[in-house]
C-alpha cells in the first residue's frame, strides 16, 4: 500500500485481547480508530496460539459462583462465548475459569469488530515503526504505507513501539522469564478423566524412559477441548534450544520452538495411538499459528506494578481493573507455581501503568503494561488483558478527542 497518509484519531497496533478491546471501546467513545493486526485474526494468544481458556475474569473466592471482576467488556465477551461453547465458568480449587474455543473466539471478534462503524480492521498488517509527531503519531507498514494517529495504543504483547523507540522497556532474565508452551489440537476419541490422564502421563513416561520420545515431551498435557473428538495438548518448553537462551524476540529461537513442538507434538500423539486403545486412530488436526509466549518486553510506565502490590491486593485512586488471577510463575517447563494474594484480594490496576513514563499520547494494554516480572505473571491473562485494553481506549479516545 502507498500514497496518502490515512488519518485516524486512535490506532491500535495488536489485535489480541487487549487489543480487541481497545480499538472496539474507542470506536464506541466517537473515535475514528484503526486496528493493525499481522495476523489473519484476531484473539492474539487466543487465537493464533490456541490458548483455550479465559482466565482472570472472576473475583477470587471461596463461596461458589463466578463473580465478574470487570463488568464491561469482559462481561461482553463472557456471554458471547458462553452462548457459543454451552459451557460456563468452572471452579478449579480457588478460581473460576472459563474455557473458550479459538474457533469461536476468532468469530466472535470478527463479528464485534465489524459491528462498530468507526473502526476499520486491518488484518495481515505488520507495523515496522513509528514516530512522534506534534499532535500523534506516524505509523509506517511494512507494505510502504504510512497512518497518522493522533492517539496511539501499543497491544502488541512485545511492547514493540518501546522497542522502536529504543527504550523505555523492561526484560526479565532469559533464566527466569515465563516459559514459552506450543498449544495443538488432536482428533481423539479418548476419555479425559483422571483415570484417562493418568493412563496417558504413564505411557509418556515409559516413552520417556525408553528414549522413544523427545525430553521435551516431559512437559506435555492434554486437555478436552468441550468438543466431541477434540482434544488439546500443551508442550511447555524451556525456550532456549540447543543449549541456546530463551529470547522471545528472536526469530532464530521462536522458530526453534516451532519446530520443536511440531516434533514433539506429532511423536507424541503417534505413541499414545500405538499404545492406547482410546487413542487409537488419534491424529494432530491442527497446528497454532504460533508458538505461545508468555512474557517478553514489558513497558516502564509512571507507575510499575508489583509482585508485592498484586500479594497484598493494593488499591489505587486511579485504578481502572482488577487483576485477581494468582500469580502464574512457570520459570520452568515444569509446570506452574501458584502465588495467592493475601485474603484472596483483587489488585488494583492504576492508570499510570498503562501509560509509559514521558511520552504522550500513548497507551499501552495486554501482557506488556508497565509491571514487574512478578505482577506480568498475573496481569498477562486474557481476562485482565480485555480490562486493560478497555481502559487504554477509552483514554486513547479523550485525547483524540480533546
Ligand atoms: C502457552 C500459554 C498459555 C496461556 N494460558 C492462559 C490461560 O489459560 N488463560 C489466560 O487467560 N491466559 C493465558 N495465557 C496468557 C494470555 O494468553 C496472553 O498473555 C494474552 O493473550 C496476551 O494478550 P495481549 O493482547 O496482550 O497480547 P497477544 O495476545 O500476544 O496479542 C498481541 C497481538 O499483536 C500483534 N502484533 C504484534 N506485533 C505487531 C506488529 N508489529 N504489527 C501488527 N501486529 C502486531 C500480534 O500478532 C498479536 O495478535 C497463556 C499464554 C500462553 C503463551
Amino acid at each position: 500500500m502507498s500514497g496518502a497518509v490515512r488519518r485516524f484519531d486512535v490506532a491500535v497496533i495488536g489485535g489480541g485481547s487487549a487489543g480487541l478491546a481497545a480499538s472496539i471501546t474507542a470506536a464506541r467513545q466517537g473515535a475514528r480508530t484503526v486496528l493493525l493486526e499481522r495476523q489473519g485474526s484476531a484473539g492474539g494468544m487466543g487465537t493464533a496460539a490456541l490458548v483455550h481458556s479465559f482466565c482472570g475474569l472472576y473475583l477470587l473466592r471461596q463461596e461458589p459462583g463466578a463473580v465478574l471482576a470487570n463488568p464491561g467488556f469482559c462481561g461482553e465477551i463472557e456471554r458471547r462465548m458462553i452462548e457459543a461453547t454451552g459451557m460456563g465458568p468452572q471452579r478449579f480449587g480457588r478460581v473460576d475459569v472459563l474455557p473458550q474455543h479459538p474457533v469461536e473466539f476468532a468469530r466472535i471478534a470478527d463479528g464485534m469488530l465489524a459491528a462498530e462503524s468507526g473502526l476499520e480492521t486491518r488484518f495481515h498488517t505488520v507495523v515496522t515503526g513509528v514516530e512522534r509527531e506534534a499532535d500523534g503519531w506516524r505509523i509506517d507498514l511494512a507494505d510502504g504505507g504510512r497512518m497518522f494517529c493522533k492517539a496511539l495504543v501499543d497491544a502488541s504483547g512485545d511492547a514493540v513501539v518501546a522497542g522502536w523507540l529504543g527504550g523505555g522497556f523492561a526484560v526479565a532474565p532469559a533464566a527466569v522469564l515465563q516459559r514459552p508452551a506450543y498449544v495443538f489440537g488432536v482428533r481423539c476419541g479418548a476419555v479425559l478423566d483422571d483415570a484417562g490422564r493418568l493412563r496417558v502421563s504413564g505411557l509418556l513416561v515409559e516413552g520417556l524412559r525408553a528414549g522413544a520420545l523427545p525430553s521435551a515431551a516431559m512437559g506435555l498435557s492434554f486437555r478436552a477441548s468441550g468438543r466431541p473428538g477434540e482434544v488439546f495438548g500443551s508442550v511447555d518448553l524451556t525456550g532456549g534450544v540447543d543449549g541456546a537462551e530463551f529470547d522471545p524476540l528472536d526469530p532464530a529461537c521462536l522458530t526453534a520452538l516451532e519446530t520443536t513442538g511440531r516434533r514433539v507434538a506429532h511423536e507424541a500423539v503417534r505413541h499414545l495411538a500405538e499404545r492406547d486403545p482410546e487413542w487409537m486412530g488419534a491424529y494432530v488436526s491442527h497446528w497454532p499459528a504460533r508458538a505461545g509466549i508468555r512474557e517478553s518486553r514489558r513497558w516502564i510506565g509512571e507507575h510499575v506494578l508489583t509482585g508485592d502490590e498484586v500479594t497484598a491486593g493494593a488499591t489505587f485512586e486511579d485504578q481502572i481493573a482488577l487483576a485477581t488471577w494468582p500469580m502464574e510463575m512457570r520459570e520452568t517447563a515444569r509446570g506452574p507455581k501458584l502465588r495467592f494474594p493475601v485474603d484472596d484480594r483483587p489488585c488494583g490496576i492504576p492508570l499510570r501503568c498503562l501509560k509509559p513514563a514521558g511520552l504522550e499520547r500513548l497507551w499501552v494494554a495486554g501482557r506488556c503494561i508497565s509491571t514487574d516480572h512478578e505482577a506480568q505473571a498475573s496481569t498477562r491473562v486474557m481476562g485482565t488483558c480485555f480490562a486493560t485494553g478497555e481502559a487504554a481506549g477509552r483514554e486513547a479516545a479523550k485525547v483524540a478527542d480533546a
